[in-house]
């Protein structure tokens, strides 16, 4: 790698990941802050090396405005640092947890609904499956711009027609496919009331049992009511 650690000073712990600290740096040279994912190899399988390899690698092949942009990434001591663009806004999951059960205008949600759906819409197209799709791996920048991020357990399907079968992901985003041979005793809560008819008739699509009639992303993105949405933003 071109870049090493040594080219980073440090500022602070941001986030604590499954493998390792995600810390706050300063670039020496361009002054800039971004974030280093530290992933721990040592104790690492094999499998899981070769998984945060290709978190790294995935991360500087995609280039959208609505994914965590990637600097560089590197190996020192046993430790696998992927440096990547600081998100201000942090992610979506604490920043729900801030407004305290108030709900988003419909107007916020579609706009990041929308901005999240072209990040996938991007790697779908090129056969990337994100797989752990949640609020905690979604970042806000500072000017609330949507980025997806954490492709730590993305995966490329060789073959357009291919499936994943691998049990992988977080209970409560699992598809309910994923979730079929795992007992469970929640049902999910409906949409909120304040929201209109368009919306919650799309997101019950979206939830729906059978997979085959769920949209896919490019069908989401050509439905009417978020067309007119997208109309609105630009
Ligand atoms: P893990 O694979 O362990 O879940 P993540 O990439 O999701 O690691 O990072 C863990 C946490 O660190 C995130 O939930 C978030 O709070 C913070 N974080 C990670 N990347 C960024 C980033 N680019 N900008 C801001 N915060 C980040
Ligand atoms: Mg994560």
């Amino acid at each position: 790698a071109v870049l090493a650690l040594e080219q980073f000073e440090y500022i602070r712990n941001i986030g604590k990941g499954s493998y390792g600290e995600v810390t706050l740096a300063r670039h020496k040279r361009d002054r800039k802050q971004y974030v280093l994912k530290k992933i721990n190899l040592k104790k690492a399988s094999s499998r899981e090396r070769r998984s945060a390899e290709q978190e790294a690698k995935l991360l500087s092949k995609l280039k959208h405005p609505n994914i965590v942009s990637y600097k560089d990434s590197f190996e020192k001591d046993g430790l696998l640092y992927i440096a990547m663009q600081f998100c201000e806004g942090g992610d979506l999951y604490n920043k729900l947890k801030e407004q305290r059960g108030t709900l988003l205008d419909e107007r916020q949600l579609v706009e990041w609904f929308v901005q999240i759906a072209m990040a996938l819409q991007y790697m779908h197209e090129r056969n990337i499956l994100h797989r752990d799709l949640k609020t905690q791996n979604i970042f806000l920048t500072k000017s609330k711009i949507i980025k997806v991020g954490d492709l730590g357990i993305a995966r490329v399907l060789d073959n357009s027609s291919d499936m994943a079968t691998t049990l992988i992901g977080t209970p409560y985003y699992m598809s309910p496919e994923l979730f079929s041979n795992k007992p469970y005793n929640h049902k999910m809560p409906p949409m909120p009331r304040q929201y209109g008819k368009d919306l919650v008739d799309l997101v019950r699509n979206m939830l729906h049992q059978d997979p085959s009639k769920r949209p896919t992303v490019n069908r989401i993105l050509r439905d009417p009511y978020i067309k007119k949405n997208i109309a609105i933003f630009l």
